[in-house]
């Protein structure tokens, strides 16, 4: 890198930090932790403006499925530039928000038959709490609780905020947020030496039957992230979590929202991961990668029982009066029909399993590190928790901020790593290749030695 080129970099980052208010950030750090300036991005690869390249280990905060600047979506967007940006949801209608729906109607579990759409993540949780809240008031029943689990996300919109339970995007807000029952999460890091999976979630099970035969006629709906709680660290549970929740649900009347918005398309190692329970939600929150991680669209799957409860005559006010500008947006929706053209085009979930496995294979060694609690995961995402004491698995102090050593040697070796805290994860976009991911692996491993220094 030379120093003109360089100066290409600078000139951007002055421009940026004068008047940007940046996502996530005490925007204070950037006086010492430089911002990247991107201009250009190809498959697994974002480019800076001095020439840096950074291999994407993140795809991009979840959003990215098959690279950047993916030809067949590119070009699907760009038709459909020509033809129709943007028209008003309400009263019209176009063929890509069709299209979406019904293929989205095909790929998820039986029984999702109508779709709402909006046009990001926490939007999309606000309509499904919202829906299941009116449902019940609709059929004449005054609910008004919610119940989430400890150490879930669901977006930070006041609502979506409501029934999170990571504090440190809550806790400063809390005064001004709906208060959800919260049960205890079914997350396998802390189960006992002599336990697997599928007993410890079988057993933190007992608390969520017990505050919902406790509630019930009280309760509108539950809500979890299916299989990985992401924002909360990566945190896995087992299937039979969702199944048991499913049953208890059915059997006391109660909703049960699955927030697939970062696990669903694929990222589990199923297309969604209410399959690898087997079961169907009431709703089921989509965003993130449905567009591949090009532009910004949710939507929020339902049962036609659900629908039929809002189908009335006009002046029953019953109908669900909810709307954002860009409901349904015709690129996004392009955007989204190509993206699960790409799945239809080859063995997608097949060829993540073999990624998957290669991951582990080069990662699963640092279990022994004496400052390494837990290597664990679920299809494409794999989580390395550090520790500062491996016996008591107490985590390093937040105020240490470990995880950024390991963001700032990855920037240094041509990786994007974002760690959640003293959470080291990988979750790239499908396309990622072998030595791509020796790259992604080595250049981990040398971060987490230097942040357990
Ligand atoms: C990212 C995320 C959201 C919020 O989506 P936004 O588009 O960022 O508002 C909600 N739930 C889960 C599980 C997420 O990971």
């Amino acid at each position: 890198m030379n120093a003109n080129t360089d100066n290409a970099n600078a000139a951007w980052i002055q421009r940026d930090l004068e008047r940007l208010w940046h996502p996530c950030t005490q925007m204070q750090d950037h006086e010492w932790l430089p911002l990247v300036p991107i201009r250009r991005g190809r498959g697994m690869w974002l480019e800076d403006f001095s020439g840096n390249r950074y291999l994407d280990c993140i795809s991009s905060w979840w959003v990215n499925l098959f690279g950047h600047c993916h030809p067949h979506i590119n070009n699907a967007i760009k038709q459909q530039l020509d033809e129709l940006e943007h028209v008003i949801l309400a009263g019209f209608s176009h063929a890509p928000a069709t299209c979406v729906a019904e293929q989205l109607v095909e790929i998820t579990p039986d029984g999702l038959d109508r779709v709402f759409l909006a046009d990001n993540g926490s939007s999309a949780v606000e309509v499904a709490l919202k829906m299941s809240f009116q449902y019940w008031k609709n059929l004449g029943q005054s609910r008004t609780r919610f119940v989430t689990l400890s150490n879930s996300y669901h977006g930070e919109t006041l609502g979506a905020l409501a029934v999170g339970d990571v504090g440190l995007y809550r806790e400063i807000y809390s005064p001004l947020l709906l208060q959800p029952m919260v049960a205890p999460s079914p997350d396998c890091y802390d189960r006992n030496p002599d336990e697997d999976w599928e007993t410890h979630s079988r057993r933190q099970f007992a608390a969520m039957a017990e505050l919902l035969q406790e509630n019930a006629d009280d309760i509108c709906a539950v809500i979890v992230e299916p299989l990985v709680q992401c924002a909360g660290g990566m945190r896995m549970y087992h299937p039979i979590y969702l199944q048991l929740l499913r049953e208890i649900c059915d059997e006391l009347s109660i909703h049960l929202i699955a927030d697939e918005i970062a696990v669903g398309f694929g990222r589990t190692g199923t297309m969604f991961a209410c399959q690898q329970a087997d079961i169907s939600p009431d709703f089921m929150c989509l965003s993130k990668g449905l567009t591949g991680g090009y532009l910004p669209l949710s939507a929020v799957m339902t049962s036609e029982t659900i629908y039929q409860a809002f189908y009335a005559e006009y002046t029953s006010m019953k109908g669900f009066l909810h709307s954002h500008s860009y409901t349904g947006n015709p690129l996004a929706c392009t955007a989204a029909l190509a993206t699960m053209e790409v799945f239809s085009q080859s063995d997608v979930l097949g060829r993540n399993r073999r990624i998957a496995e290669l991951i582990m294979s080069q990662i699963s060694d640092l279990a022994d590190h004496p400052h390494v609690g837990e290597i664990r995961q679920t299809g494409m995402i794999t989580a390395i928790e550090l520790v500062a004491d491996k016996a008591s698995k107490s985590p390093y102090p937040w105020q240490e901020r470990r995880g950024l050593r390991v963001y700032q040697h990855g920037l240094k070796n041509s990786v994007l790593l974002r760690p959640l805290g003293n959470v080291i994860y990988f979750m790239p976009p499908y396309i990622i290749s072998d030595d791509e991911i020796s790259l992604m692996v080595k250049t981990a491993r040398e971060g987490i030695e230097l942040a357990v220094k």
